[in-house]
């Protein structure tokens, strides 16, 4: 049942825009994640929510109560807000600052009643912290801080909690131990979870479905797996990543790869031919550098091979330990006819392998760019009784490069970038 609808929001800063036509809705014991890079307006979203910045456009409506109708105070028994950890100035005792969470419901001058007590009791039973009800709050451990104002945004009884990165400074097995809870009162009591995450992990781990801002509008909205992808996360936060399926958990995790530098040499690929670890560094340097790479073909269980796929590069795959068949040689040329420059790293090379040289033959044959490392050199290398080594050396008198070191390659395809930035 739909309990939250945001319809067309755009909030404003004076001139600034910060958000943007802002829909979306949720229902009673959903946990949402709001995430997008600083600056894409989450901040914005929650105070909207929370009735505090009124959009120029656009509603809030909570059960149909559009809530900039309602007196603060009824915001506040239906809404709770959950700030990142802070210290509070005054020194309350624990059962005190969960009490408060009962003001929007006590009047003017009147104090609270014993069942304003028993809430504040029950908000403390829930959230591990009434065996601390005495103490002071300033001097309790963060984790223990954050379960008091969950326990005072509980007391509130709201409908919805809003909450900015709840955990926030805390160590792991802190905000593991504030997620818990969160989903768990959530689940059990009904109500409706935003809360803003920086770290994916965690909101995979724990919502059920993620909005993704960027520059102020909802770039993205749905489950985990629709929102969390490697093109989304790339687009929005120029950030590459590898994302699985956590065994354990079964949900997704999210393991950052490298940054996406800007002046990349965008529009230059090129295809890797490597196999034995030969080609790890060399891929990860080009794909960090910005290059779109490709790679094949290598076996599965090779190194470069597993590499390959932490990269998320394309790869033409084939059966471990057996040789590169007819299908798979085929299928390493197409991928070959799309890049512009092939690379032959200093891979050993047997029978099975043979055709992942006539690959960068046929390479030089359509007029491609075909660099060799030949470092180790081919003869310390060749278990073919030498027709490795005739191959390889037929590709230099048909012109291909030849260079010792990753790094020679790096700087060869600057070149060619920079050529062909020229044009
Ligand atoms: P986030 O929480 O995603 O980092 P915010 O909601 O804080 O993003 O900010 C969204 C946009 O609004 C940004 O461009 C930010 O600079 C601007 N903004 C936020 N707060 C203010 C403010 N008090 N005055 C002016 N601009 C602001």
């Amino acid at each position: 049942m739909v309990r939250l609808l945001i319809k067309g929001i755009e909030c404003y800063y004076g001139s600034i825009k910060a958000l943007e036509n802002v829909s979306f809705s949720i229902s009673d014991k959903e946990f949402v994640g709001i995430i997008g890079p600083n600056g894409s307006g989450k901040t914005t979203l929650l105070r909207t929510i929370a009735g505090v910045l009124k959009p120029k456009i656009g509603t809030v409506l909570l059960d149909d109560w559009d809530i900039y109708n309602l007196k603060r105070f009824e915001v506040a028994q239906k809404i709770a807000v959950v700030p990142q950890i802070s210290s509070t100035t005054f020194n309350f005792t624990v059962s005190e600052v969960v009490l408060m969470g009962r003001n929007p419901y006590i009047k003017r001058l009147e104090k609270e009643s014993e069942r304003d007590f028993d809430i504040a009791e029950k908000a403390m039973r829930l959230t591990n912290t009434l065996h601390l009800a005495e103490r002071f709050i300033n001097e309790l451990s963060g984790g223990e801080r954050q379960r008091v104002i969950i326990a005072r945004a509980l007391a509130q009884e709201p409908i919805v909690m809003l909450l900015d990165e709840p955990t926030l400074h805390l160590d792991i097995s802190y905000q593991i131990e504030i997620m818990e809870l969160l989903r768990k009162l959530c689940k059990d009591n009904g109500f409706i979870i935003l809360s803003v995450f920086h770290d994916f992990n965690l909101a995979a781990r724990y919502c059920d479905s993620i909005i993704l801002l960027d520059k102020g509008k909802i770039f993205s909205i749905g489950s985990v797996d629709k929102v969390l992808t490697h093109e989304n996360i790339k687009k929005v936060f120029n950030v590459d990543v590898v994302i699985k399926k956590h065994p354990i958990t079964n949900s997704l995790y999210i393991i950052p790869i490298t940054t996406l530098k800007a002046n990349e040499p965008k529009g230059i690929k090129v295809h890797v031919i490597c196999g034995g670890g030969s080609g790890a560094p060399l891929m990860k340097s080009l794909i960090e550098m910005g290059y779109s790479v490709t790679t094949g073909v290598l076996n599965l269980l090779d190194t470069d091979h597993e590499v390959a796929q932490s990269l998320n590069i394309p790869t033409v795959s084939a059966a471990p330990f057996s040789a590169v068949t007819r299908d798979e040689y085929e299928a390493n040329i197409k991928m070959i006819e799309k890049v512009d420059a092939v690379i032959l790293t200093a891979t050993p090379f047997g029978q099975g392998n043979l055709m992942n040289i006539l690959a960068a033959d046929e390479a030089l044959r359509r007029g491609l760019s075909v660099i060799v490392i030949n470092e180790p050199p081919i003869e310390n290398r060749d278990f073919t009784n030498g027709e490795a080594t005739k191959l390889i050396l037929k590709l230099k008198e048909k012109g291909a490069i030849f260079v010792k070191s990753d790094n020679e390659v790096l700087q060869i395809l600057k070149e060619l970038s920079m050529k062909r930035l020229a044009k």
